[in-house]
Order: structure tokens, then C-alpha cells, then sequence
């Protein structure tokens, strides 16, 4: 048996993959599981050619069998299997992938739900491994091969016994050290565990065999102890599914088994896009604020796949900040089994479903203003704050796809409503959007500053949240009518009773250089107002900035 030697750089390739591409170690299963899925694919698209084979998918299969005893975990697979020059240059050169090849061989085939590609998942395997041994039989040759290796050392290839087609590894899993635990490889339950995790929607059964147990005949103490082989993954995922075969309870399961809240969906969006980019989604909108949405703690992402396979619980670049609240999942076949965040921030593919979701969810809060108005309502009570901050944050089309969605409390209505029915009801001498801010609805509604504008029969949005007014003066106007504070100097409301105000002016010149003594360094000028009815004085500022900015203002650390 002849020893072969890795290439130098293969061997620092492999040391430094296996040590840092995957941040857990539990992926390398994903790996093994996702080489024997494209195995048994290849078979699938070759048999769609070649009339001479035919393929019964009851006969393919993944079986994964832990073995405490001799410490080895085997995964099977009825796949295509390799000849020994494919173990050679499939296994033996790192970042050589076999099934990339077969992907381009085969590209008028469609061959696209494939997922290998980069050649390095195999090697995972020596995260959890000593030896790692590959038994395989290529379809169409009688001798199997047995592939062996210890990691960077090399590896020896012989001629081995193996009846049917398909690929075995057996990986001997490696001792427990002090920081490390390897013991969990070899139990059942966190093997189903990880599998359901990470390869829940691999389209062949992935099975194992199952401790059950039944109550012992005539005993309610003991047990029988037998094993079952059991189907571990559920293959089809609801997003693969058509929409109309999907109820609202199928979503809200999904929801709950995918611990995305313990609230029910508000909404959910299930996007299923075939054109140049291709990926399915299915997003929600939660029905309650997470307890840690405004904490440090709170991370948003959608969870990705690629073709079935979990590649990151939380892809933050899928979602921007002022829809953080969304929960769900993204599969493209376009996007590769990837390794590392970096490689997916700039992923061009990443970027368009990233823009596309993003305008899904806007025209389906859209709709849900439009249509079921009490949801939306519910919906923007946890939320809203969240799309103000993305008015205040974002730029030109951003801002203006997300105005539309802001909800304020009215004077006149005395409930939320938007800017634009706001605007729609300006009477036509109304030259501004007023607001008046304040601590709560009913302190801005005794506020001496409002009623001037009140009287004059115009509606006031009442701004309660510190960022309402960032977020307006950041719009600066809607529908080409400016917001104005009504406590600014100037409400720009006709003056009808000038004359009155300047004798009052005149009459009270004494009395007003007196108060402004007295206040001296606390207020800049004291006048006659021409905006108040039943209060005796009221404070306005000058300039843009509302008192309760400045009060905001004042209070920041400098
Ligand atoms: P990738 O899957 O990205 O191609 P891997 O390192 O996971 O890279 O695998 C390298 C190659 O080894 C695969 O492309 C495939 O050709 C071959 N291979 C790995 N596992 C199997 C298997 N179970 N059956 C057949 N071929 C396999
Ligand atoms: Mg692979």
C-alpha cells in the first residue's frame, strides 16, 4: 500500500481550515450530509439522460449510525460513489470540488440543486476526527475503494469489498480533551438534533437507528429496549411548498417550531421569486415586541439557506435596521454553501434578495395599512418607532418609501393616522402640517400652544416619542407641505387681529420690560401673543428647533 503525500500548501490549507473556517464543530455533519445528498442528486440528473438508469427514489437514502463502542460514526449513501481517481482528486486535493465539475459538465442539464462547490466541506470532518475512512463504489465499476487518512499527514488508498454503489465515511471520533468535548458525536440525540438543524430539508430520508422503548409486558417499572430505523429530516420545507396548499395555522407552526417568537405572527410574506435572482422566503411580522428589541442584546437576521441548508441563523445583512423586527428564513439555490460571513457580505446575489425582500415587506405594511388597518395599528404600536428611526437614518428613496408608514396621534381624529390623510383634509388655506410635542397625549392637549392652530380650526399630530420630531425634521416636509411646531415663532396663520396686538403692545411696554428683567438669561424677548385663548401666557421659541428638541438637546452628553 503506497503512502501519498498532500502538496505542501494543501497541507497548511487543511491545518488552517480545519482549525479556523468553522466557528462550531457540529457543521462538519451538515458537510458529510450535503456531499451525500449531491451524490445521490448526481445519480438523479444522470439517470434523467441515460435511458439505461433509472431512478426509484425509495431506494436512495442517507443513513448516519453512531457506534460508541468502537467510537465511529458512519455516514452511508446510496449516491453515485467515487472510482479510486475521483477519491484521489476529490479527497486528496483540498478545494478540489467534483461536484463543481459535474455542475458545469452538466449545465444545459439543470444540475443547480447541487450544492457542493468549494471542495473543502469533506475536511470538516477532521474537526471532530482522527481518522476519517471513506469507503466508496462508483456506479458502473465492480471494485470499491477504501480511502484513508489521518488529516495533513497524507492518505493511502486500497481495494476493498463493497456490494452496492455509494459512499461510506466513517469518521473515528476523537477523544474528550480538557477544553473540548467529542462524546456528544456519538450520541443519538444530539446527532438528531444537529441534523434537524442543519439538514431538516435535505430532499432523501436521512435516517437513523432509533432507541424506542416500550413498558415490559405485565410492568409498569420496566422497559423493552429495541431500535427503529426512523426518517430523522422531513425533506419537503414549507417554503418549497405552494402557497395555496398552506394555511395560516401551517405558517403560525412554522413560526412556533422555528422559535422565531412566542407571540403569533402578525403577518407572514412568503415570496417564492424564479427569475434572475431565485429564492423562496417566509417572513414575519411578529405580533409583539421582543422583551430585548431595543437592548443591546437584540441581534436582527433572517436565516439563510442554501438549497435546503442551513448557512447562518442570523444574516443580518438580509434585513436594513428599520425592519430589524422581521423574522424568517431566505433559500437560494443561486447562493453557495458558503464558509464565512465575509465571503457572504459580498455576495452580489446576497445584495439583490437583500433589496428585494426589502421592498416586499414595505408594500405588504403597505397593504396591511390599507387593508386590515387594526393590524396595522397593533403592528405600529411595537414597531413604529423602529420606522421612525429609519426615516431619521435613511436616505432619499429609503425615506420616502418609509413616510408613508408613519402613524401619528391627531387632535381632531383623536386616533393614529398618517401623513397623507392628514395632508388630505388640510383645508386649503392651511399652509403647514402642525405638531405639538409633549410628554403624553393628554399634556400636549392642554399645552397653551396649540390652541391658536386648534381654534383656527387646523389638526395637530401629537408627538410623544423623543424621535418623532428628529424623524420630521429630517423629512422636512410631505407632499410639499413643511411641519411646523406649533410652538414655533412664526405659525404662519393669518394675523387678523394685528392692530389689537399692537396696541396691547404699546399699552404693555412697562409691564413687558419688567418681566423680561425678572427673567433675565431665561427667556431671550416677552410679547404680546396673538395665540392664546384661555391661558394668560405660553413659551414659543425661535427658529426651528421646538422646546421639547431643545430640551432633548440640552440633555445630551456634549
Ligand atoms: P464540495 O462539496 O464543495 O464539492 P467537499 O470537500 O465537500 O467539496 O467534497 C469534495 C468532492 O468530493 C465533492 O465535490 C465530490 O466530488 C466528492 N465527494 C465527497 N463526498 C462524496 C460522497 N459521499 N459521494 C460521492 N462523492 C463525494
Ligand atoms: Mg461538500
Amino acid at each position: 500500500m503506497e503512502k501519498k503525500q498532500f502538496q505542501a500548501e494543501s497541507k497548511r490549507l487543511l491545518e488552517m481550515m480545519i482549525n479556523s473556517i468553522y466557528s462550531q464543530k457540529e457543521v462538519f455533519l451538515r458537510e458529510l450530509i450535503s456531499n451525500a445528498s449531491d451524490a445521490i442528486d448526481k445519480i438523479y440528473y444522470k439517470a434523467l439522460t441515460d435511458d439505461s438508469l433509472t431512478f426509484d427514489k425509495d431506494s436512495y437514502y442517507i443513513k448516519v449510525t453512531a457506534d460508541k463502542e468502537s467510537r465511529t460514526l458512519k455516514i452511508l449513501d446510496t449516491g453515485i460513489g467515487m472510482t479510486k481517481e475521483e477519491l484521489e482528486n476529490n479527497l486528496g486535493i483540498i478545494a478540489k470540488s467534483g461536484s463543481l465539475a459535474f455542475k458545469k459538465e452538466n449545465e444545459s442539464k439543470d444540475g443547480h440543486d447541487i450544492i457542493g462547490q468549494f471542495g473543502v466541506g469533506f475536511y470538516a470532518a477532521f474537526m471532530v476526527a482522527d481518522v476519517v475512512t471513506v469507503i466508496s463504489k462508483a456506479l458502473g465499476s465492480d471494485q470499491a475503494y477504501k480511502w484513508q487518512s489521518e488529516g495533513a499527514d497524507g492518505y493511502t488508498i486500497e481495494e476493498v469489498e463493497k456490494d452496492s454503489v455509494g459512499t461510506e465515511i466513517i469518521l473515528t471520533i476523537k477523544e474528550n480533551t480538557e477544553d473540548e468535548t467529542y462524546d456528544e458525536y456519538l450520541e443519538e440525540y444530539r446527532l438528531k438534533q444537529i441534523i434537524k438543524k442543519y439538514s431538516d430539508f435535505i430532499r432523501y430520508p436521512i435516517k437513523m437507528d432509533v432507541t424506542q422503548r416500550s413498558p415490559k409486558e405485565g410492568s409498569e417499572t420496566e422497559y423493552d429496549e429495541y431500535t427503529e430505523e426512523q426518517t430523522i429530516n422531513s425533506m419537503v420545507p414549507i417554503w418549497k411548498k405552494n402557497k395555496s396548499e398552506l394555511t395560516d395555522e401551517d405558517y403560525a407552526n412554522f413560526y412556533a417550531e422555528k422559535h422565531y417568537g412566542f407571540d403569533k405572527p402578525l403577518k407572514h410574506i412568503h415570496i417564492s421569486v424564479d427569475g434572475t435572482i431565485r429564492y423562496n422566503a417566509i417572513l414575519f411580522i411578529p405580533e409583539k415586541m421582543p422583551f430585548d428589541y431595543y437592548s443591546k442584546e437584540f441581534e436582527k437576521g433572517l436565516e439563510l439557506y442554501s438549497n435546503g441548508v442551513l448557512i447562518m441563523n442570523k444574516c443580518a445583512d438580509l434585513l436594513p435596521d428599520h425592519f430589524s423586527f422581521v423574522k424568517g428564513m431566505v433559500d437560494s439555490e443561486d447562493l453557495s454553501l458558503n464558509i464565512s460571513r465575509e465571503m457572504l457580505q459580498h455576495d452580489r446575489q446576497l445584495k439583490l434578495i437583500a433589496k428585494n425582500i426589502s421592498k416586499k415587506i414595505k408594500s405588504e405594511l403597505q397593504s396591511l395599512l390599507k387593508n386590515e388597518r387594526e393590524k396595522y395599528v397593533e403592528f405600529y404600536n411595537s414597531f413604529g418607532r423602529q420606522l421612525k428611526f429609519g426615516v431619521y437614518n435613511e436616505f432619499g428613496a429609503n425615506k420616502e418609501a418609509l413616510q408613508d408608514l408613519l402613524m401619528f396621534y391627531s387632535s381632531k381624529e383623536k386616533k393614529l393616522v398618517t401623513l397623507d390623510e392628514y395632508v388630505s383634509r388640510m383645508p386649503e388655506d392651511q399652509k403647514y402640517i402642525y405638531y405639538a410635542s409633549g410628554d403624553s397625549n393628554e399634556r400636549i392637549e392642554k399645552l397653551p400652544q396649540t390652541e391658536l392652530v386648534a381654534d383656527k380650526g387646523y389638526e395637530i399630530l401629537y408627538f410623544t416619542e423623543e424621535i418623532d420630531e428628529f424623524a420630521i425634521k429630517m423629512l422636512m416636509n410631505y407632499k410639499e407641505k413643511e411641519f411646523k411646531s406649533v410652538s414655533s415663532g412664526d405659525l404662519g396663520i393669518e394675523e387678523e387681529n394685528k392692530e389689537t396686538e399692537e396696541a396691547t403692545e404699546q399699552e404693555s411696554k412697562e409691564l413687558f420690560e419688567a418681566m423680561k428683567e425678572v427673567l433675565a438669561g431665561k427667556v431671550k424677548d416677552v410679547r404680546a401673543s396673538k395665540r392664546l385663548k384661555s391661558h394668560p401666557v405660553c413659551l414659543t421659541t425661535e427658529g426651528d428647533i421646538s422646546i421639547e428638541m431643545e430640551k432633548i438637546l440640552n440633555a445630551m452628553p456634549d
